[in-house]
């Protein structure tokens, strides 16, 4: 019934069309924090730009952030381009076992069990979100499946019911039944598949499965950009320090326990929230005009990493985080151009 389902249902994906290894572990970590429909648009522009192991490992990481810019959790790039670099060192081919794969840089159990049965239909569970969501619901199930306990219990769980004469259609049509019709909200159970088998269903616990950790409050940061302005110019640097955004440019911050009372009458300013997996970033960018860019260079350049002059219409070269690219897009852009 699943199989049947899935034949009828999948999506069409590039990376569904493809066994190479590279290309579905390329697509298993932009799909680690993306939507499909997002993901899809930045996995073609990768793919064709790196379209191998060597491809990505030979370009700078300058370059593989920008062609990631806007996904956020870069480290998830720069871990594949260090996995990259690292394959070709030794033989520049992808591992062919779990075990190998689970080595690489930035490769978890869910991504290393995605490519074994994805590329080589080997019989490994994977669990994504999606997974997990669906297992709780087949099993009425309450254990909290966001902890290592959790996930050690539905790993088993996910063992235990694999099909191992077919993995590959298992772990697609799975996934595919969370990503489309077992949803977070309002699962589609009369016209399910699996709609027998279910548990939670017959006892009517959907909507409360699957149980997560209670959340962490978000941690809140304040950030005070500046952007010196002189001749279509301005200075942006290169963030380095191990915090959120490595090596991303942005122009120089100065980062505060919360806003002091500093009055903001004649400035030119613009204020955003912006919200990551455990913070809360209040970002205030202000635009100063400078008679001389080189003077503002001088006096910065020790406590700013590679600062440097950029032309204001030559952002493009540069990976920046979502947040700056909104400040440039949605305010900076717009009085550049009045
Ligand atoms: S019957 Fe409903 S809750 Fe159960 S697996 Fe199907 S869609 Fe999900």
């Amino acid at each position: 019934m699943l199989y049947r389902w899935y034949d009828a249902n999948c999506r069409i994906l590039p990376w569904r069309e493809t066994r190479d290894p590279y290309c579905i572990w390329v697509s298993e970590i932009i799909l680690q924090q993306t939507r499909v429909a997002q993901g899809l648009t930045y996995y073609m522009r990768f793919i064709n730009r790196f379209p191998n192991l060597m491809s990505l490992a030979q370009a700078e990481e300058s370059e593989v952030l920008l062609y990631w810019q806007g996904l956020g959790y870069y480290s998830r790039a720069r871990n594949m381009h260090r996995a990259a670099r690292q394959l070709v060192q030794t033989g520049g081919t992808m591992p062919a076992d779990w075990a190998g794969l689970r080595q690489m840089p930035g490769v978890g159990d869910y991504t290393a069990g995605a490519i074994a049965s994805f590329a080589y239909n080997m019989p490994y569970p994977a669990l994504d979100g999606n997974v997990y969501r669906v297992l709780a619901r087949l099993y009425d199930c309450d254990e909290v499946f966001d902890t290592s306990a959790g996930k050690r219990f539905f790993h088993t769980l996910a063992e235990q019911l694999l099909d191992r004469q077919h993995p590959r259609q298992f772990n697609s049509a799975i996934m595919e039944l969370g990503a489309l019709q077992c949803v977070p909200a309002q699962p589609d159970c009369d016209v399910c598949p699996v709609v027998s088998f279910c548990k939670a269903h017959q006892t009517g616990t959907e909507a409360l499965l699957p149980v997560r950790k209670p959340r962490t409050a978000l941690q809140d940061r304040f950030f005070t950009y500046t952007i010196y302005i002189c001749d279509g110019q301005t200075l942006l640097y290169q963030r380095t320090k191990r915090d959120i955004w490595q090596h991303l440019w942005e122009f120089p911050l100065v980062e505060s326990q919360g806003w002091n009372e500093q009055k903001w009458e004649g400035v030119n300013y613009k204020e955003y929230e912006h919200v990551l997996s455990h913070r809360r970033l209040h970002a205030r960018f202000i635009i100063r005009e400078v008679p001389s860019l080189d003077i503002e260079l001088e006096k910065l350049k020790d406590s700013y990493p590679q600062l440097q002059k950029v032309r204001l219409d030559g952002f493009g070269e540069f990976a920046m985080s979502r947040l700056t690219e909104r400040a440039i897009d949605e305010w900076l852009f717009t009085l550049i151009e009045r």
